[in-house]
């Protein structure tokens, strides 16, 4: 089988010469020449995860890397990232701000400050921004959000965005009735990790009322809506396999999501998952998200990828290394430093307390360091959904 496009084939022939040398590790050697991606099936992707040696990885991440240019473009789109509250009716067993963690100082960003915030983004020729939060389902918390994409829109119109920042939302499970809401509010992007989709897993990461059904419901819902939907995982998990991040990936193609959000899990102290005994190094597991992004990209082809902070959170350079691996998309950190620290879903989250002036500059240099442009002054919409909608209306 071969798909139009996209050349990429993976050899699997071990070549006796190069082992003896010590050149290949992984008992099978990638090449890059003339690959299909229709090749991709589970045996190699769960290849494409477990690969170690040098040469496999840098022919797995130049052939993430061409069907990006290719599909996508060399442009890496930016959503300026506002944390707005930090109160959550969740009790995540990974994350730091989990209901029960009373160590926790909460907070809500106010509307005057959220618009503040997208002003800012506008002005810079961010194009989109991500409102994300902890969890509330009650009314005051679906006006609130509603008043906030209304007013974003409002008030950030300019020439090159008659309609506005383009606006994702993350702030997690909620009715389908609150959902449409904010949807006819204006926002057109909504990111709801599935955090893994091995139910057993997913059962071990949340308490018995949070359901694995529950949430694969929400993401159904947000898709029938019109949203453009994102998902993703944490990689490297306790008791996490290559086989299940092979489902994860597999499920993520099922489901026809456009865009993907995902990153190594790193422990926090408050948090009862913990488990730091039980995952790889966070050099391992950095290598490993890096080729999760690159085995998403050959599958998916053009759906958004977000190189994530938790990438940075394990190098200095862990979100370039993410564009280099098949990423597209970055959220600059935008919350207020006030309360960023206050924002804490791991420990030794990065950017805590430069301001976003500086993450600006910072980011625009890494982004061209390695060889790539930022997307200005358009939201940088996943060319999956355009493709979706071309696809429904024919
Ligand atoms: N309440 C929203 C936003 C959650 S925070 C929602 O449920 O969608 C955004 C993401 O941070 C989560 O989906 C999770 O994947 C990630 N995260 C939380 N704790 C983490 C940890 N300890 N390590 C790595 N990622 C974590």
């Amino acid at each position: 089988m071969s798909v139009a496009g996209t050349a990429v084939r993976i050899n699997w022939q071990p070549r006796p010469d190069k082992a003896k040398l010590g050149l290949v590790e992984d008992g099978f050697e990638f090449s890059a020449s003339d690959i299909h991606a229709g090749f991709l099936d589970r045996e190699t992707l769960h290849r494409i995860l477990a690969a170690q040696s040098a040469q496999n990885i840098e022919t797995i991440r130049r052939a993430a890397e061409k069907t990006l240019l290719e599909r996508c473009g060399d442009t890496v789109r930016l959503r300026g990232l506002v944390e707005f509250s930090n109160r959550c009716v969740c009790d995540c067993n990974y994350c730091g701000i989990r209901r029960s963690n009373r160590a926790v100082k909460r907070y809500t960003l106010s509307l005057a400050e959220i618009v503040e915030c997208a002003q800012w983004c506008a002005a810079k020729g961010y194009g989109s921004l991500v409102l994300q939060a902890g969890e509330r389902r009650d009314e005051k918390f679906a006006a609130f959000v509603a008043e906030a994409v209304r007013a974003i829109k409002a008030e950030t119109c300019s020439t090159e965005l008659p309609e506005g920042l383009g606006i994702t939302l993350c702030v997690g499970e909620q009715s389908e009735a609150t959902y449409a809401r904010w949807f006819e509010a204006g926002a057109h992007r909504y990111l709801l990790r599935m955090e893994s989709f091995k139910p057993a897993l997913f059962a071990a990461l949340h308490p018995r009322e949070q359901t694995y059904a529950a949430r694969r419901e929400a993401l159904a819902t947000l898709k029938r809506l019109g949203y453009q939907v994102g998902t993703g995982v944490m990689i490297g998990l306790p008791g996490q396999s290559l086989d299940d991040l092979v489902d994860d990936l597999l499920a993520f193609r099922d489901l026809g999501v456009d865009m993907i959000g995902m990153g190594p899990y790193i422990p926090h102290v408050q948090a009862p998952l913990g488990g730091a005994d039980q995952i790889g190094s966070a050099q391992a597991r950095l290598g490993l998200s890096l080729r999760m992004i690159a085995a998403a990209r050959l599958l998916l082809k053009n759906v958004n990828i977000a190189a994530t902070t938790a990438l940075q959170a394990l190098s200095e350079t862990g979100r370039e290394q993410g564009l280099r691996f098949g990423a597209n998309v970055i959220m600059p950190q935008v919350t207020p430093v006030r309360v960023r620290s206050q924002y804490t879903l791991y420990d030794g989250k990065p950017c805590l307390d430069d301001n976003a002036e500086q993450c600006c500059e910072c980011l625009r240099k890494r982004i061209e360091s390695v060889g790539r442009r930022v997307l200005y002054q358009a939201w940088g919409d996943s060319a999956h959904f355009a493709q979706r909608r071309a696809l429904a209306k024919a």
